[in-house]
């Protein structure tokens, strides 16, 4: 049984629930709606290592959230794998009390190599992202030096390793992927990995997003179910982003998350830690609150918790319900996804 988590409420009455912690902005894929490749080339200037949080500064912070509720903790990034030594910071994460769910986000290159270390360090959820199936579409989604296969490859050793059934994400682009989507589903049908497909967001500013690219989430269903009949399913729990549905047959369940067309910010419970050390309350943010220089100035945990709680206190976001009503010209600078972890 869980004890009662501690409630620290934003001014919407939002508690917080979810940390996000980015562990690296590098990566070894390119997404072009994420870290396209002509931005981010051989000279891009990736954070220097000092400024990156230690695995030591990383636990730190993360006891202080979880002190203030947080329960759910998901490592991501950049790509997290590429950051050395990761199944350390894992073990360190897993064993801090209060911490009920520990999952990580990769695009699932490295987890061939990865996947029994994470495991041994007490890694038990694992999301993977993928665009495609198809070598050219995925070539294109990801800027990937691997095949697809390799993809699969990382979603059976993760599965191999006690970490299924793997969530795996499918980000959908209007004219870019909207063919894979069935083959996807055909694909995880039966295997007992649990789809995702999520509409694609206009996170950052580099990313060329407009409405016209988002393939919503009616469409998507409206796509399996021409093929295969689909049931909608009841939420796992509250706050529950995905919208779940399930194969007639018993073949397993698909998610769709509705982030554009039916925007949950009313239940948005999470926040983020970028891997320099900033805390974001919005994947929509322009700015974060900087914990890494009080931190690293000597500042004790009753002062980094008032920082945390008076940021969170003040938390009024809600970008994707207000998507509709600001106009192009009007959306500010925003912090890229690649930082803030998605
Ligand atoms: N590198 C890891 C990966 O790709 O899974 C973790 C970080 S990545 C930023 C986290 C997730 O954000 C991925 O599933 C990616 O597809 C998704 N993502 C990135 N840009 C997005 C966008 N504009 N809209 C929707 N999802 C996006
Ligand atoms: Fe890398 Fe993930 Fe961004 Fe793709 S979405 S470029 S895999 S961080
Ligand atoms: Fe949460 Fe911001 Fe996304 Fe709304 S737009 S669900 S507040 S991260």
């Amino acid at each position: 049984m869980h004890s009662d988590p501690p409630e620290t409420r934003d001014a919407l009455g939002r508690a917080l629930r979810d940390l996000r912690i980015s562990v690296t902005d590098r990566c070894n894929f390119r997404c072009p709606y994420c870290m396209p490749a002509e931005l981010f080339g051989e000279d891009h200037k990736f954070l220097p290592r000092p400024e990156i949080l230690t695995f030591e500064e990383i636990t730190r912070l993360t006891r202080l959230f979880v002190g203030l509720g947080a329960r759910k903790l998901r490592v991501t990034g950049g790509e997290p794998l590429v950051r050395a030594e990761l199944p350390k910071l894992i073990r360190s994460l897993s064993e801090i009390p209060g911490v009920e769910d520990l999952a990580l986000t990769t695009n699932g290159s490295l987890l061939p190599l990865h996947a029994g270390k994470l495991a041994d360090a007490g890694l038990r959820r694992v999301t993977v992202s993928l665009d495609a199936l198809d070598e050219e579409v995925f070539r294109q989604t990801s800027g990937s030096p691997h095949p697809p296969s390799r993809v699969l490859q990382g979603i059976e050793a993760a599965a191999a390793a006690g970490m299924g059934p793997i969530k795996v994400n499918c980000v959908v682009q209007r004219g870019v992927n909207e063919d894979e989507i069935v083959p996807l589903a055909r694909h995880f049908r039966g295997t007992g990995h649990i789809l995702r497909f999520i509409e694609f967001m206009d996170v950052g500013t580099r990313n060329r997003w407009e409405l016209t690219k988002v393939v919503s989430a009616k469409e998507i269903i409206e796509r399996i179910q021409a093929e295969f009949a689909l049931e909608p399913v009841g939420a796992n729990y509250d706050g529950e982003v995905a919208r779940r549905w399930r194969y007639v047959d018993g073949a397993g369940e698909i998610g769709v998350i509705t982030s554009v067309t039916n925007p949950f910010c009313s239940g948005c419970t999470r926040a983020r830690l970028t891997a320099d050390g900033e805390l974001v309350t919005c994947l929509f943010a322009n700015s974060g609150l900087d914990l890494k220089q009080p931190l690293r100035d000597g500042a004790d945990d009753e002062e980094l918790l008032r920082l945390i709680r008076g940021t969170w206190g003040g938390r009024r976001d809600r970008y994707s319900e207000e998507r509709a009503a600001i106009g192009k010209a009007e959306r500010p600078e925003r912090i890229e996804m690649y930082r803030v972890g998605g």
